[in-house]
């Protein structure tokens, strides 16, 4: 087999694990399952090239709070590859801070990070490399890439070559039918663009993971299950709660006065990066314990301003302007959310409305930062961090990152899913993406998505 020609030549008890999205979270997952030689079926609502009228109606949203009304569903892309056909490839290992809320410390997954970069084929020096800047603040920089991996293209083999992973493209799974007892999804609603639908059964060995994207796991799991007015995994009404982005905000701050204030240079093999300090574990724990990522960008002296051209005149010679760039994180609030929105997609399924506030408790910790900055860059007479206030309190910009929306945690009363990524009380059902994620640090995601992903596939096959 490999790709399959329709829903009713399907035969779904032929496969060990049944994976919904084919994003980089599926395809990474089911690459590690099949070099196992677990068999897999990747069911996908895309189909093997971008289509415009797929897009505008599974992913139609009802968006309130900031970011943009377009910005979840233009962040969703609904093709074979999922949201790989347009992102820009930077990428950045979550730190240990990060995982402070999680029920995961960086070395359980550091290992994965590894696998990760090898999948992306970059050097892993990307997930070690973290080095010293001015006293209170490190160098990490984020890896870029131009020409970044489209999945869709780097496995069109799970499309044309016989092996262990079959692909049911335009295809959406539409429900999860529980067992009685709510502890099994014993099977799952599929329906096909052409609109033939069918209910399959799942053997009881077989596992479901959902890897439909930081929405479309949410929209899963809200989905009242059949005959029942609660989503399966919602129980405890958790589902959809935490949604996260990293807001940006362009040109901040700036960052002036003497050439000593240059980050070191990362070793070659890291390849091409964008600056970023962040604070150190002191000054994180002193501002507020939120990620801020401060990009470095050179610029020529601002004539026009006084402070700058005093500066340029005492460090004569050896005179630095840097724009900053802030990429930060937001905490994870519960009334921050997705919820089920009235009208339908054309598979049936509720679509989405969003509530998404980045306010005080995410611009404190941002102004602290960059003061910090500020005073250790005065306290070595090195020069100058100007805010740029009106900036800072605007509507950001986000990466595309959705996040947090099935959390993971110990305490089902708070999350959705345990440190294995298996959804509270069903012992197959299993979620994949950055909708686990419990914080989001300031690193893009798709790093620790590959990285959960390879981890989760150990874990179906007993190896972690
Ligand atoms: C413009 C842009 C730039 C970005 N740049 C970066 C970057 O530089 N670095 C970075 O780390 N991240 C970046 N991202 C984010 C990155 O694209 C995502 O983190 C990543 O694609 C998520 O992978 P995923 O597999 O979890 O989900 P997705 O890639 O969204 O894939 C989910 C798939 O599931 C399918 N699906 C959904 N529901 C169903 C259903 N019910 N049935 C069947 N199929 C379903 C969807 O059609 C989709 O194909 C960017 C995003 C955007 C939009």
């Amino acid at each position: 087999m490999a790709q399959i020609s329709s829903l009713s030549a399907l035969d779904p008890s032929a496969y060990d694990i049944i994976i919904v999205g084919s994003g980089p979270a599926g395809c990474s997952l089911a690459d590690r399952l099949s070099a196992k030689g677990v068999s897999c079926l990747i069911i996908e609502t895309g189909l093997n090239a971008y289509n415009q009228d797929i897009q505008t109606a599974y992913t139609a949203m009802d968006t309130r709070g900031h970011f943009g009304d377009q910005h979840w569903a233009q962040h969703w892309i609904r093709a074979f590859g999922g949201t790989s056909m347009v992102w820009g490839g930077w990428c950045a290992p979550l730190d240990e801070q990060d995982f402070e809320a999680w029920p995961i410390t960086r070395s359980d997954i550091r290992p994965y990070y590894d696998v990760a970069a090898d999948i992306l084929k970059l050097d892993r020096v990307i997930n070690s490399y973290d080095a010293a800047y001015l006293p209170g603040f490190r160098f990490k920089p984020f890896r870029t890439v131009y020409g970044a991996m489209r999945f869709g293209e780097e496995y069109q083999s799970f499309l044309t070559a016989p092996g262990s992973v079959d692909v049911l493209l335009g295809v959406t799974v539409t429900a999860l039918q529980p067992d009685a007892a709510r502890n099994r999804v014993v099977g799952v609603g599929l329906h096909q663009q052409d609109g033939t639908a069918r209910r399959v059964s799942l053997r009881d060995e077989q596992r479901l993971v959902l890897a439909a994207g930081g929405m479309g796991n949410a929209q899963l799991l809200l989905n009242p299950a059949p005959d029942s007015e609660t989503g399966v995994g919602n129980e405890t009404d958790q589902v959809g709660r935490f949604l996260m982005e990293h807001p940006h905000y362009i040109n901040t701050a700036a960052l002036v006065g003497r050439r000593r204030l240059m980050p070191p240079t990362p070793p070659a093999n890291f390849g091409d990066h964008v600056q970023n300090i962040l604070a150190d574990r002191t000054t994180y724990a002193k501002t507020g314990k939120l990620s801020v990522a401060m990009e470095l960008v050179e610029r020529e002296l601002n004539p026009r301003d006084r402070v700058e051209r005093f500066l340029r005149d005492k460090y004569d010679g050896e005179f630095i302007a840097y724009n900053i760039n802030i990429r930060s994180e937001m905490p994870a609030s519960p009334d921050n959310r997705v919820t089920l929105a009235p009208s339908r997609d054309p598979s049936g399924l509720p679509l989405l409305k969003t509530m998404c506030m980045a306010g005080s408790d995410t611009v404190r910790p941002i102004f602290a930062v960059l003061e910090a900055l500020g005073k250790t860059v005065m306290a070595r007479d090195d020069g100058r961090v100007f805010i740029h206030n009106e900036t800072l309190v605007s509507n950001p910009s986000g990466g595309g990152h959705t996040m947090g929306t099935t959390a993971m945690g110990s305490d089902p009363r708070s999350s959705v899913v345990d440190a294995n990524c298996k959804v509270h009380r069903y012992t197959n059902l299993y979620v994949a993406g950055s909708s686990v994620f419990t914080s989001g640090g300031s690193a893009n995601p798709t790093l620790t998505i590959i990285a959960l992903a390879a981890r989760l596939a150990d874990h179906l096959t007993g190896a972690a």
